[in-house]
């Protein structure tokens, strides 16, 4: 991979070199890229993704790796992490944050400041980059309930802009970042005025479910298959199908939960990736349905 270090120092980088992915994803899986990339300001990342792009290197970008199951294979892209974009403002009711703060991180700013909207992310592992990218939600709240827009770096014109809540094609675990043209650089977040204690409340009732529910303990990507359907409950499908605690490898479906695909140690992305599609194969032949994977995957 011809690329030019020294002038990416030069603009403020910090630079993994060989770095095994598995270090930055959630389920503990990931082959190694040649160059792990971590501009330390939002200008600092549109000048390398300005470089990056002009020289046509592959690319990815990661936030928190908790929706990401990566080959284990040596890779041929690099990658550019938002973990250093975590600069925020709140003027009155509206915050506004950069893309690579923790979102459950994002939920605890919001409680202290008496606001309400995001006590749904509590929990959630990931940057806000990540949820806009899935519209990540949970208990009945999700992303685009709260974003009004969001400024982002278009690949094509190679500028940023600001794409307001509309263009954003918000929809179940979906958005306009998934067809791969923005990469999101700031939300403006709209909340709302509550008492504090009710808003704390709510976080402990939903960080208590996720512990009681959900299994922790072990690495994961999160649920593993998105919903076919509204009423489609997949953990529940496929506990009822009798594939809590099947494995292959260090591969298990979760004991606690069976939409859950844990990494009991030393999982291989060929055990996860079989493992699901064995799942999907007797869920498509008892319930005619189609599951798709929600992680995405690097191959
Ligand atoms: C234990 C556990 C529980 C979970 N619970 C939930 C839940 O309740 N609800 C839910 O929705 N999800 C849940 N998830 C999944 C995950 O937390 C979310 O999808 C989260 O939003 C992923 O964010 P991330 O920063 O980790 O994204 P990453 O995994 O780093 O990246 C995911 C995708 O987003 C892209 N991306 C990241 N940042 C940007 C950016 N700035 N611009 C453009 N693209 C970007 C990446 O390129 C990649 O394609 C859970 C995961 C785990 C491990």
């Amino acid at each position: 991979m011809n690329i030019d270090l020294k002038y990416l120092y030069s603009l403020g980088n910090t630079i993994l070199i060989n770095e095994p992915l598995k270090m930055h994803t959630t389920i503990k899986v990931g082959g190694i890229t040649p160059y792990y990339i971590i501009p330390k300001t939002k200008q600092i990342f549109i000048n390398t993704l300005d470089y990056i792009i002009e020289n046509k290197i592959n690319f990815k970008i990661i936030g928190g790796g908790a929706n990401l199951l990566i080959n284990d294979d040596t890779l041929n892209f690099v990658v550019l992490s938002t973990e250093y974009l975590t600069g925020y403002s709140l003027n009155e009711n509206i915050l506004i944050s950069e893309v690579g703060i923790p979102i459950s991180r994002l939920s605890y700013i919001a409680m202290e400041n008496s606001l309400s909207g995001l006590e749904f992310a509590v929990g959630i592992p990931g940057s806000l980059g990540g949820a806009l990218f899935m519209n990540a939600g949970a208990y009945g709240g999700q992303m685009s309930d709260i974003v009004t827009e969001v400024e982002a770096y278009d690949i094509i014109e190679r500028k940023t802009i600001i794409l307001k809540k509309e263009l954003l094609n918000f929809n179940y675990r979906k958005s306009i970042f998934q067809e791969r043209r923005y990469i999101s650089l700031s939300a403006k977040i709209n909340l709302y005025k509550k008492d504090i204690t009710n808003i704390k409340n709510k976080m402990k009732e939903l960080s208590e479910k996720r512990w009681e529910k959900q299994p922790l303990e072990f690495p994961s990507a999160g649920s593993f298959f998105k919903r076919p359907k509204p009423d489609f409950y997949v953990g529940t499908t496929i506990e009822k199908l009798g594939l809590k605690g099947f494995s292959i490898g260090d591969a298990e479906v979760s004991n606690k939960h069976a939409g859950f695909i844990i990494n009991k140690g030393n999982a291989k992305f060929e055990d996860i990736i079989n493992l699901a599609e064995k799942i999907k194969k007797v869920v498509k032949e008892k319930y005619g349905e189609d599951l798709e994977i929600e992680p995405e995957i690097w191959w």
